[in-house]
């Protein structure tokens, strides 16, 4: 009988390494796995394929997928390995579905051989596993090895929900936890586990680090940031140390950083330039210095890393996070990501700087107004024109970097961004200088016009914003906390953006982190909340929650869920799922556009204008 095909695909394999001397090459092959054998192939134009290696199914001791944050020199970039005779093959699957397609297959194919009881989740390379450290190709392996994908569970009321994914979902308990039935698991502070199964809305399946099962409350756990750092602004690929200078010095800020590959394959370096702490040349002039900091990792089985020895990390993300608000043995903090992919507000920043400082004796302050995040605001007369005065409490943001942004933030200039006119800041707390709004925040003045605004006007007041934006948007600015609440209304009713890119200088974590009780979470993409990406693209997302905003006249979005269930329902990829009564399908169907969720997909802010103003003039 002839075997039967399984699978068949072309994917990219790393040379195995027999011997010493075996180069080190990446090759795209045509794979085969049939009911006997693995094959790969090369593919010859207009000839027939030329076999290139077979294993026998028999002969394999461990498929899994790779679990590695090296940059991988081919273009597919999910690795998986297959462990036989004395060799590891390791296969690279151009998407993860793809990876675990062939994972899962190759299981299945080999779950009767004589398999390993642990295996390497890492690679092997440069004479050593990059999981533990052994420098025996074939010592016994770190992480025990699950031939079905995972230790058998205890019974969960839906079975079809049992749906396991290779790829590790590792939580951190947020607080200890005592078990109240048989089949809870206890949870301690601080340690990780891997979740088995999230189909339950309240209780989640997980696994603790000696393999224990059992059910938790998920509110008292929280998703780990993943070690994946090429999802980040703040990572540039394959740049060199030297471009990795240019970059900094031309941006020019102090505190600006990024995280680059390491001359060093696998390892990270962290480039940082600063102003604070210059080198004297010979001729006493003296210039700015960037400082590379390695990436290091400690020794043994559960990786960790740290730039200073004192300040130790799970992922390379975490440790990014701390130092953006510690220096902690480095030469500042990181302040500014750097990136060569978002050229932050280079075109606002060749504009030259006016004068910007108020002198407070200019200023008179009349009434409150009342009370933001920042602190009290007034109303004032500057000139004898009328004024919005921001007092900022002390402490709450970094005035330092405020000042230094201040007058790129001065030069934006439009009809629909609220215009800041100056800053005061020889006295504390120092006083932010803004256009009179008459009517007010957005949110305020939609909840008490309820019921009295036509479809045209909440119509017009998403394209007041969208133009807003689209001026934003197109001088590289991002506003990062676009909401009804930082709009306000004119006497004549136009409405304009208040408080853009303002998040940027506030130092309290509660605002800034996304597990803060007070992050703008029902108005974040996926990808700040997870990895902290801001983007035009991210404006966009909190664009379309600003039309729900408007169209159901000032309601909470997602009111029924707490932040936790609004990231859990973001997850499980639901949306605002009510078209609120107002709204036109037309519009509501550019807020799913703005749901997307990969930024790529969403319209540019551009593009919504444009779409908005047709709607307006033909509704
Ligand atoms: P924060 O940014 O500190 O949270 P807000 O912008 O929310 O502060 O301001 C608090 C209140 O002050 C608003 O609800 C609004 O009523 C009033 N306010 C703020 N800025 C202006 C302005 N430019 N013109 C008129 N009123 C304003």
């Amino acid at each position: 009988m002839y075997p039967r095909v399984i699978l068949k695909e072309t994917l990219y394999k790393k040379s195995q390494q027999k011997r010493r001397t075996s180069p080190c090459n990446y090759k795209e092959r045509i794979f085969m796995l049939n009911t006997q054998d693995l094959t790969y192939f090369e593919h010859r134009p207009r000839k027939r394929p030329t076999q290139k290696g077979c294993i026998e199914l028999s002969h394999i001791k461990c498929v899994e997928i790779v679990r590695s944050d090296a940059p991988i020199p081919c273009d597919y970039k999910y690795p998986f390995q297959i462990a036989h005779d004395s060799y590891y093959l390791y296969v690279f699957a151009p998407d993860n579905d793809c990876r675990l397609k062939w994972v899962r297959a190759l299981k299945e194919a080999t779950q009767c051989n004589n398999l390993f009881m642990k295996y390497h989740p890492n690679f092997w390379g440069e004479g050593k596993w990059r999981c533990c450290h052994q420098t025996d190709k074939l010592a016994t392996g770190c992480s025990e090895y699950y031939p079905n994908g995972a230790k058998p569970l205890p019974p969960t009321p839906d079975p079809k929900c049992r749906f396991l994914d290779l790829e590790e979902r590792i939580v951190v308990a947020l607080r200890n936890f005592h078990p109240e039935e048989d089949t809870d698991l206890p949870l301690h502070k601080d340690e990780e586990y891997v979740v088995v199964d999230s189909s339950e809305p309240n209780w989640w399946t997980v696994r603790d680090k000696n393999g224990n099962v059992g059910s938790v409350p998920c509110i008292y756990v929280a998703e780990k940031i993943s070690n994946d750092i090429e999802k980040f602004e703040w990572y540039n690929k394959d740049m060199t140390r030297t471009e990795a200078e240019e970059l900094l010095m031309r941006e020019n800020k102090d505190g600006g950083f990024m995280v680059r590959d390491s001359r060093h394959a696998g390892v990270y370096t962290v480039s940082i330039f600063t102003r604070a702490s210059c080198i004297y040349r010979s001729d006493g002039e003296k210039y700015p210095l960037v400082k590379h900091y390695q990436i290091k990792e400690t020794e043994g089985e559960n990786i960790k890393y740290y730039l200073a020895e004192k300040y130790v990390f799970s992922s390379i993300p975490e440790l990014i996070r701390y130092h953006q608000h510690n220096s902690a043995g480095l030469i500042t903090r990181l302040r500014h990501c750097v990136s060569r992919n978002v050229q932050n507000s280079s075109r606002i920043k060749e504009l030259s700087s006016e004068k910007w400082e108020i002198h407070p004796d200019e200023l008179i302050l009349s009434e409150e107004l009342g009370s933001g995040q920042f602190g009290l605001v007034w109303k004032g007369y500057w000139h004898e024109q009328q004024v919005a005065v921001k007092t900022v409490r002390e402490g709450f943001m970094s005035e330092e970097e405020f000042k230094e942004e201040a007058h790129i933030m001065m030069k934006l200039s439009h009809t629909k961004l609220v215009q800041l006119y100056g800053v005061v800041t020889q006295r504390s707390p120092m006083y932010l200088v803004f256009e009179f709004m008459e009517n007010g925040c957005l949110t305020d003045f939609l909840r008490d016009k309820k019921g009295c605004l036509s479809q045209e006007v909440l119509q017009g007041m998403c394209l007041d914003v969208s133009e807003g934006m689209a001026y934003l948007e197109s001088s590289n600015f991002i506003h990062r906390d676009l909401a009804a609440r930082n709009c306000l209304v004119s006497n004549d009713h136009v409405v304009k953006i208040s408080d853009f890119g303002m998040t940027r200088f506030v130092l309290d974590d509660q605002y800034t982190s996304s597990y803060g009780t007070k992050f703008p979470v029902r108005w974040s993409s996926p990808e700040v909340i997870r990895f902290g990406k801001y983007s035009s693209k991210s404006d966009v997302w909190s664009f379309g929650v600003f039309m729900w905003e408007v169209y159901s006249e000032g309601r909470v979005p997602y009111d029924n869920r707490s932040n936790s269930e609004v990231v859990e329902a973001l997850n499980a990829k639901l949306r605002l799922l009510l078209r609120p009564r107002l709204c036109p399908q037309s519009v509501y169907d550019l807020m799913q556009w703005s749901w997307k969720e990969k930024p790529e997909d969403r319209p540019s802010f551009a593009l919504l204008l444009h779409k908005l103003a047709c709607l307006h003039q033909d509704p």
